[in-house]
Formats: C-alpha cells, sequence, structure tokens
C-alpha cells in the first residue's frame, strides 16, 4: 500500500508526519475534513467530484467558524502534488483542516491557528461482487441523533463522528455492519458514513439533509435516477418504512452503493440485493471510471 501526506506546506513521508498530542483538534474534534476517490478511467485516473468535494471543505470550515489561508485552486494543486507520489490508479484522498492552540489545554484558546493536512493512500477496500450481493445487516442505534439546534451536521466535522464510531462500534460487536440514527422524531437520518435510500414499489426515497450530512454520492443517486427514468423523493421516514421496504440501500464515496438486506434482524425482500439497486450500482461505478461520456465534467485528471 502507498500512501503520502501533505503537511506544514510540503509532501512529507507518511510517518515524518507529526502533531503534537495535547493539540486542541485532537483534544475537542475541532476540525473538518474530505473523503475523495480516484478511479481508473480509460484516459488517466481520475477524481470523481473533487470541486464539490473542495466546495464542502470550505463551506464546513465556514460553518465552524474556522479561517482557513488558502484559495481552493491551491488545494487542488496541493492534492496534485501529493498525488504525484502515488502511483496507484485507486486512491482515496483526506484533506483536513484542524487547529492548533499552541499548547493551550483548555476550551479557550486564545490563539487558534487553522493548518492543513493531505492524505493519499492507495484505495483497498472495495466490495466483491458477492458481498454486494450479500448486502449489509444493519440495525438503529439506540443512540439518537442530536436535534438540528445540537450541531451542524451539514458540516463534515471531525466532532460529529463521536457517536457514529460509538455507534458503529458497538454494531460490530454485536456482529452487524453498521447502523443507522433517527432523530428526535423517530425520522431515520443516516448510517454511520452514508446516506440512506429505500425502493418501495420501484420508486426510490431518502431522508432530507436536516440531521444528515448533505452526501455528494446522494446528489449524484439524483442524477442517475433521473436518467435512469425513477423518481425519488426526499421526506421524512420512520423505520418501518424501511421494515416494509422492497430496497434499502445506503451510499457514500466510501462504501458507494451498497445493499441493506437485513435491516434490525427483519430480512428485506428476498435477503439479497436488489435489482434496482444493482441497476444503480452498475451505473455509479460506469460514472465514477469515466464510462459515461456525459459525466466527464465530475471527473478531474490528478
Ligand atoms: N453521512 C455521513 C455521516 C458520512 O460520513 C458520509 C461520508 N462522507 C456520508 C453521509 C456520505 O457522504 P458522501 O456521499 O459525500 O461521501
Amino acid at each position: 500500500m502507498e500512501r503520502a501526506i501533505f503537511i506544514n506546506s510540503e509532501v512529507k513521508s507518511w510517518h515524518e508526519a507529526a502533531i503534537h498530542p495535547f493539540n486542541f483538534s485532537m483534544m475537542y474534534g475541532v476540525g473538518v475534513f474530505e473523503g475523495i476517490r480516484v478511479y481508473k478511467t480509460t484516459d488517466g485516473r481520475k477524481a470523481f467530484k473533487i470541486i464539490e468535494h473542495i466546495d464542502r471543505l470550505f463551506e464546513s470550515a465556514k460553518i465552524l467558524n474556522l479561517k482557513i489561508e488558502f484559495t481552493k485552486k491551491k488545494l487542488l494543486e496541493n492534492i496534485k502534488l501529493l498525488m504525484n507520489e502515488i502511483s496507484s490508479d485507486n486512491v482515496y484522498i483526506r484533506p483536513m483542516i484542524y487547529c492548533d492552540g499552541d499548547g493551550f489545554l483548555g476550551l479557550r484558546a486564545k490563539t487558534l491557528t487553522t493548518h492543513l493536512v493531505i492524505a493519499a493512500i492507495t484505495w483497498q477496500y472495495s466490495a466483491s461482487k458477492e458481498q454486494k450481493k450479500q448486502g449489509l445487516n444493519i440495525i438503529t442505534s439506540h443512540l439518537q441523533k442530536g436535534s438540528p439546534n445540537s450541531g451542524y451536521f451539514s458540516a463534515k466535522a471531525n466532532g460529529n463522528y463521536l457517536p457514529n464510531i460509538i455507534a458503529l462500534q458497538e454494531s460490530k460487536n454485536l456482529g452487524v455492519d453498521d447502523v443507522i440514527f433517527c432523530d428526535q422524531n423517530g425520522f431515520v437520518t443516516e448510517a454511520s458514513g452514508a446516506n440512506i435510500f429505500f425502493v418501495k414499489n420501484k420508486k426510490l426515497f431518502t431522508s432530507s439533509t436536516v440531521a444528515s450530512l448533505n452526501g455528494i454520492t446522494r446528489t449524484t443517486i439524483f442524477k442517475i435516477a433521473d436518467v435512469l427514468g425513477l423518481t425519488y423523493e426526499v421526506l421524512d421516514f420512520k423505520k418501518e418504512d424501511l421494515y416494509c421496504a422492497d430496497e434499502i440501500f445506503l451510499v457514500g464515496t466510501a462504501m458507494e452503493i451498497m445493499a441493506v438486506t437485513q435491516i434490525d434482524q427483519r430480512k428485506i425482500s428476498n435477503g439479497y440485493q436488489g435489482e434496482l439497486t444493482k441497476e444503480i450500482s452498475k451505473q455509479y461505478e460506469n460514472v465514477v471510471s469515466g464510462k459515461s461520456p456525459q459525466y466527464q465534467e465530475w471527473l478531474t485528471l490528478v
């Protein structure tokens, strides 16, 4: 596996990169990040929707009121610079903006500075055809998603992941693959690192982004649905709607499209990836690997 890191305005070897253990972001989770995939295409390796990811990173920083000292153009240049260190075609890029409180341990650090780090690593987690067919077994977390007044869920902020990680680890201990969270009204929001869709009578449904991340894959699915002539609706729905769905799938940059074939011990349909999930997943693969000519503007050479 290859990996490279950009820190303090230069490319360093993985182990050379160091941040003080009592760093402010490390203590309090104040930081924002992105996850971007690079795919092999017929005309070179390309990052999928990197402009959208960079835009979201800047918006996340704005929401947390972090001051960014560089431009979007510079970030893209630095990502390309880092990619020169990696020869593989399938790569995961993780830019992160973190804060440094200059050694101050308390909450009230006076001089908070923001810094950019970027990691690029060989991608090595793709699901096999068989795993896709089997799908995921998920549960609803006993942890409730906070109300929109309790945090900023549109920001991809480091600290937002605390409940997600706790719940995900609990689900792993129970031998299941992932968790979803409901909000204070019992409406389904999202999974630990993905948005959720379900299919009923050939129509797609997904939750709003009131208490979920505005997923970049989620928006891609809307476009794919249009092209496939499928209708979709954004609405509030409950766990029961999932239990009685014809198909369920999770979507995210890392996960891509994964069927959910069991939820809270209820089997979905025949317990295998559904037909529409399979079709959408196939279209998504074509889009990210440059096989669909109409989506070239979503792909950037890196
Ligand atoms: N929700 C959460 C909590 C996530 O971590 C992710 C992954 N970034 C998503 C949804 C899906 O977002 P995207 O499609 O932009 O990767």
